[in-house]
């Protein structure tokens, strides 16, 4: 399904490319050997040559250079031998050396591609290059009435900065991409893809064009970061660009910011050119090579990468394609599915995952790595209504005050007094005593009004408070009116 937005002229159709910025998982940082802890005292992980101090000289960092060749090898893309480390020349107050080592005309990885998922299946998103450069440090406002304070902890933390083609289209294709994008930098481990830290953040080009015309003029929302705010930033800034251009005016090419709380974008300045910026090689930094044996290795040390395992996943599971891609997002949801699998059938463990599980984990809103929760805590419980112990809806019933006890699965249904019967003579007895109830109804029923089979079947739940096997009643209870 095409994604439009509706103008008063018809239809408009929203173009979008995507700069996200990655930090790469590093104990130190791309030119020092700071550590890039999270949430250190602010201003305790800076060497000299974060704070700008003169003289102090970058030494690059191989391991994160490493990283950055596996990520581009991971999007099927070229590895350049050569690249360059230029000086892009702007001043913020947290940015201490006056300018940011980046890569500007040559950078270590050029052009390749990643897949997404869409309503009309899978779609090839074109990734342009990537570059190594540094973080800033960070602005603190709202500490202080009379000043701004400033955190160099992240100043010289190693970024990569993915360079997507303006090949996106709609909101949820960006979802999909940034998903797919954050799925492939934690499955190799080259960046956590910790959105809310930070750690992973998007800045959004959006235009807007008529069916069939050139590219419209873009404007580009910094720093949006999670999934949800640039699907939000997006349709606020489409919508804005198609009123000016329907109202006879332009839009202006210019850098936005995004507003959470009112959801909308406004400007924040004139986009600025590249050549405002003075680009030149940092003559503290040769050339940086790669050689053709670093790139076959880090290729021969790759995992298995979420595409793959999905296609595994279908195959070997039998699995439907949509719930394969929600599993590999996450490597440790993966790897947790299949120590579920190994002995299960793959439906029922699939759904307890992506309904029950993941419900739970959204409500108390954790990761699956971070709830400490166990595959055996899971299983088990599936085991129990795997052998008709306690019905499907008696252990949903449970599920989040199983999570929460230290039981196991055994020791909590019998400490509630749950199991489910399944005894064949205990549900005859059960059934036997409804039907003497309902001596008319059972008559009716014989005659034609097959409909009281449902209301049979509730009375000995009903009967059974609950416990009673449905599958079993079913069963037994069709034997006995049958007779
Ligand atoms: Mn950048």
């Amino acid at each position: 399904m095409k994604y439009f937005v509706e103008g008063n002229t018809g239809k408009w159709e929203v173009v979008m490319c995507l700069e996200v910025h990655a930090q790469i998982k590093s104990k130190s940082k791309l030119f020092s050997e700071a550590s890039t802890n999270w949430g250190g005292e602010p201003n305790s992980q800076v060497e000299l040559v974060d704070s700008g101090m003169p003289g102090a000289l970058p030494v690059i960092n191989e391991y994160c250079v490493d990283q950055a060749i596996k990520t581009g090898i991971s999007l099927n893309a070229k590895i350049n031998k050569k690249s360059i480390f230029d000086r892009k020349n702007y001043f913020y107050p947290d940015l201490p050396q006056g300018y940011q080592i980046s890569q500007f005309e040559f950078p270590i990885v050029g052009s390749g591609h990643l897949n997404i998922e869409t309503e009309d299946g899978e779609k090839k998103i074109g990734i342009t290059r990537i570059h190594l450069e540094q973080d800033a440090g960070k602005s603190i406002h709202d500490q202080d009435d009379k000043f701004s304070l400033i955190d160099l902890n992240r100043s010289g933390c190693a970024l990569m900065e993915i360079v997507s083609e303006p090949d996106l289209r709609s909101p949820e294709e960006v979802g999909q991409y940034v998903k797919k994008l954050r799925a492939i930098l934690r499955c190799i481990g080259s960046c956590d893809g910790n959105m809310e830290r930070g750690n992973l953040r998007a800045d959004v080009n959006v235009s807007v064009r008529k069916i069939g015309e050139e590219l419209g003029t873009r404007c580009e929302i910094k720093n949006v970061n999670s999934i949800k705010f640039i699907q939000q930033a997006i349709n606020f800034e489409s919508k804005r660009q198609v009123e000016l251009l329907e109202n006879g005016k332009k839009v202006e090419q210019q850098t936005r910011l995004f507003d959470p709380t009112k959801g909308e974008t406004r400007s924040m300045r004139g986009k600025e050119e590249s050549h405002d910026y003075r680009y030149f090689p940092d003559p503290d930094l040769p050339p940086l090579i790669v050689s053709e044996e670093k790139i076959k290795k880090m290729q021969n040390e790759l995992p298995e990468l979420p595409d793959k395992k999905k296609k595994r996943f279908i195959d070997q599971y039998n699995l439907k394609n949509y719930d394969a891609e929600i599993l590999v997002e996450d490597q440790f949801v993966a790897s947790f599915f299949e120590d579920l699998v190994s002995n299960r059938d793959s439906k029922i463990v699939v759904s307890w995952l992506t309904v029950e599980l993941f419900s739970y984990l959204k409500k108390k809103d954790i990761q699956l790595e971070e709830s400490n929760i166990k595959s055996k805590k899971i299983g088990d419980l599936i085991d129990l209504v795997i052998d008709g112990s306690i019905s499907n809806r008696q252990a949903k019933e449970i599920f989040e005050e199983y999570l929460g006890s230290d039981l196991s699965a055994l020791d909590f249904i019998n400490t509630k007094g749950i199991k489910q019967v399944s005894d064949q003579t205990e549900i005859e007895c059960l059934i036997n005593s409804v039907l003497q109830k309902n001596k008319e109804m059972v008559e009716d029923y014989k005659k034609g009004k097959e409909k009281l089979f449902g209301f049979f079947v509730g009375q000995v739940m009903k009967e059974s408070k609950g416990k009673a096997n449905p599958q079993l009643v079913n069963k037994v209870l069709k034997d006995l009116l049958s007779k």
